[in-house]
């Protein structure tokens, strides 16, 4: 059955990175190994321009009938000064609210063509692989009550972290069925030490471990998973933990591979439906000059095809192409190092089909 994907390229380079994601897609149906549906639409910036909404009910619409939507960015300086409600990035937390896109997959993967761009050394970092689930759309950032307010003569502020059993426990399966594709490990991550809201986390998922008996489940309090993240990443395969402490976590594992061109994110929905996109914005500083880098919006597609459109064959294939335009020394701006070639956006997009051809 075809299955039916959404295109939201955004602003910046979104359209620029996201055409050669389209490239990919379009050579992988030519090449009668991928039966999908294209169909396009204005989501930030864009969605402003055309409709006066950061989320079009057009696109909105869309996504809701589609398999999956891929994402470029959102976002751009002559926004700024919009209204809270009618900025950009309202799209995309509009698009993960109406979705339920409550999981939250970030991938942190160094190729060992590209060690030397970590700030660690290369013998701790090559071949790094790690899948970070994080909890979306609960916990500390939406937990009511919350204010600033006055207590005992002074300005007082709080939130609150909250999560029930129900979401604790669709972000541990999620966790969970992520590590059966993978090396079959699951490190929670919590600080069961001192919150009651982790000690419960920590019990849930213990008991959904007993629906994984092959899944090897271990638990780590926060700041020693910091540490360790840094000191020996390698360690981990996945690692899921609630919406703060993924949130810091997150982006500390993907500086340790030093290239956010190369990264792609997802956030699904109970039954795998998933909104794919690099985790880097619009880059406007370099917007229109052809230099980004597309690899990580073309790895967006491979995790698509994963883990919402069951294709794991094909995402290999687009993994294994990607690896080939490294190991030939092609780079864009970003990722050059010494004694490479250097390349544009519509450049490695054109590499990665030849690679896929091969
Ligand atoms: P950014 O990720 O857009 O850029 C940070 C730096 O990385 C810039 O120097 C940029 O040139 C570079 N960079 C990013 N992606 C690159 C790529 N594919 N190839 C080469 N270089 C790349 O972050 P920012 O500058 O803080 O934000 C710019 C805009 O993007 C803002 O409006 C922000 O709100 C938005 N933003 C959107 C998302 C999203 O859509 N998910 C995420 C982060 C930021």
């Amino acid at each position: 059955m075809t299955q039916k994907i959404a295109i939201l390229p955004g602003d910046g380079i979104g359209k620029e990175i996201v055409a050669e994601a389209v490239k990919v897609i379009e050579f992988l149906k030519a090449d009668g190994v991928l039966d999908v549906e294209l169909n396009e639409a204005p989501v930030g910036g864009a969605g402003y321009d055309a409709d006066g909404e950061p989320l079009p009910a057009a696109t909105l619409a869309l996504c809701k009938e589609s398999d999956a939507i891929l994402l470029g960015a959102v976002g751009g300086p002559q926004y700024e000064s919009l209204p809270r409600e009618k900025r950009p990035e309202k799209g995309l937390l509009g698009l993960r609210s109406e979705l339920e896109l409550f999981s939250n997959l970030r991938p942190a993967i160094l190729y060992p063509q590209l060690a030397d761009a970590s700030s660690l050394k290369p013998e701790i970092v090559s071949g790094l692989d790690i899948m970070i689930v994080r909890e979306l759309t609960g916990g500390i950032y939406f937990g009511q009550p919350r204010e600033i307010t006055e207590k005992d003569g002074e300005r007082y502020a709080y939130n609150t972290a909250g999560y029930k059993e129900s979401e604790i426990e669709r972000i541990g399966r999620s966790a969970f069925e992520i590590a059966m594709k993978r090396d079959k490990r699951v490190c929670s991550v919590d600080k069961a030490n001192v919150l009651e809201v982790s000690e419960l986390w920590r019990e849930v998922m213990e008991n959904v471990a007993k629906d994984y008996p092959e899944v090897e489940l271990s638990h780590m309090y926060v700041d020693n998973a910091a540490m360790q993240l840094v000191k020996w990443p390698k360690q981990f395969d996945v690692m899921v933990t609630s919406n703060l402490f993924g949130d810091v976590l997150s982006d500390c594992a993907a500086m340790l591979t030093g290239s956010i061109g190369m990264l792609p994110s997802a956030s699904l929905d109970s039954n795998g439906r998933g909104m794919y996109e690099p985790i880097h914005g619009s880059a406007p500083d370099i917007a229109g000059k052809g230099i980004a880098n597309p690899l990580a919006t073309i790895l967006s597609i491979s995790m698509m095809l994963r883990y919402s459109l069951n294709n794991e064959a094909v995402a290999q294939r687009i993994d294994d192409a990607v690896g080939k335009v490294l190991d030939q020394g092609l780079r864009t701006p970003d990722i050059m190092s010494e004694g490479c070639t250097e390349v544009g956006t519509a450049a490695m997009g054109d590499a990665v089909v030849e690679a896929l051809k091969a």
